[in-house]
């Protein structure tokens, strides 16, 4: 059977002979065959050589998502089996399946497949899906992976945003298995984290700053930390796992902090305050009222979505910068984290640069970080670079 093809421009090949697995529509030049929105098609070069395959997605600035480069391989569910397998291998090599933790299983680019996130924690996987030919595979994936890991349920959540964009409808619910009658837990590092995995941010939490937490914490012995945009807690408990004095969290979500209050109970950790509100507002009051911290960490939402925001973006991130280091004490440790893909780590120290000149003082980079081995990056989508974590010590 003879797929449809999907014809690029003259002169639009390239990025895709090497592997870039987004053909947005502008080098699209025609659709032969008949293809319905979702369909696999083979992408060929303005000449007829056969680049890729991928899903078509026609109401989608991403027209085609590329998922294999093999022409005789098809994008069935054996195709999606060996995927899966190769991405679930890479964290049992990384240890992370112990049974009463969580890792991100499968990360979307950065596992060649593009549109698909699952998180694991304990005996539950989330399933998060931000492409419409993946949104149609979603029982045959939730179906592989249920035989080979057997989890107690696969709960699927969808980006409202995404399935607009790619034009699916918007489901949260199980797609196998059934909610659990308790509260889910996770160990990282010998915390314990209560995961919220229907109604948390993201999946239920943020798996990509696992060893930055740990790092992080490692330098806070001694110290206060101040945990701005703090979530379900993660930095403030591990500093305090790790002889932190004491820690101040800020968030604007109300939810968040019952959650991150909760955790710091679940671990004895009586030193922790939690702060509702806007970051900037938050801080501006803890800078009036002459505090100092040994330990900032700024860890912010994603600024900017796309190239055209990086400018934008930048501004709000030079003014929390300013606040942050005002709010460390000399000789203390600004940590600076941005999942922000079109942001990169050279933008950040420059602009790290233009604050320490601003307010007179210097700053040291330790250590420049990504995200833990269980959100790879492909080296042909750099966008799937997304989070930084750049350690400096201020003087
Ligand atoms: N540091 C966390 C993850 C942070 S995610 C961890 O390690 O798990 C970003 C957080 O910023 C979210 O919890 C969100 O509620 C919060 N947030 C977003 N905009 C905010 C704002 N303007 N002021 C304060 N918090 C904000």
């Amino acid at each position: 059977m003879s797929l449809p093809k999907v014809i690029l421009q003259k002169g639009k090949a390239k990025p895709f002979f090497s592997r870039h697995p987004w053909v947005f529509a502008g080098a699209v030049d025609r659709i032969e065959g008949d293809a319905k929105p979702g369909d696999e098609v083979e992408l060929l070069s303005t000449v007829g050589n056969f680049v890729a395959r991928g899903f078509l997605n026609p109401n989608s600035k991403i027209r085609v998502r590329l998922y294999s480069w093999n022409e005789n391989q098809l994008l069935d569910e054996s195709f999606f089996g060996n995927r899966l397998e190769k991405a679930i291998q890479l964290r049992e090599s990384l240890g992370l399946m112990a049974p009463e933790g969580g890792c991100r299983l499968i990360f979307s680019e950065g596992d060649g497949l593009s549109g698909l996130s699952v998180d694991r924690y304990g005996d539950y996987l989330v399933m998060q899906v931000s492409a419409l030919g993946i949104f149609q595979r979603r029982e045959m994936i939730a179906g592989i992976l249920q035989k080979r890991l057997s989890p107690k349920g696969i709960f699927l959540r969808t980006d409202k945003t995404m399935a607009k964009l790619e034009g699916f409808e918007a489901l949260d619910e199980w797609i196998f298995g059934d909610s659990p009658s308790g509260n889910i837990y996770i160990q990282e590092y010998g915390l314990q984290f209560q995961i919220h995995l229907a109604s948390g941010q993201k999946t239920g939490y943020y798996l990509d700053q696992r060893e930055n937490r740990v790092q992080v914490a490692k330098l806070s012995r001694g110290k206060r930390l101040l945990d701005v945009f703090c979530y379900a807690g993660g930095f403030s408990l591990h500093a305090m796992n790790h002889g932190a004095l004491a820690t101040v969290g800020i968030d604007q979500s109300q939810q968040a902090l019952e959650l991150a209050a909760s955790n710091a109970s679940l671990n004895h950790f009586s030193n922790c305050q939690w702060i509702q509100g806007e970051a900037f507002d938050e801080m501006d009051k803890l800078v009036e009222s002459g505090e100092k911290f040994g330990v900032v960490v700024l860890d912010p939402p994603r600024f900017a979505r796309n190239r055209n925001d990086v400018k934008d973006a930048l501004r709000g991130y030079r003014r929390l910068h300013m606040q942050g280091l005002k709010l460390v004490e000399d000789g203390g440790f600004l940590v600076s984290c941005c999942c922000s893909g079109a942001i990169n780590m050279d933008m950040m120290e420059e602009l790290l640069a233009q604050v320490a000149t601003d307010q007179k003082r210097d700053i040291q980079v330790i250590e420049k970080r990504g995200p833990s081995g269980d959100h790879p990056v492909s080296v042909s989508c750099l966008e799937s670079h997304y989070l930084k974590c750049l350690i400096t010590r201020v003087l």
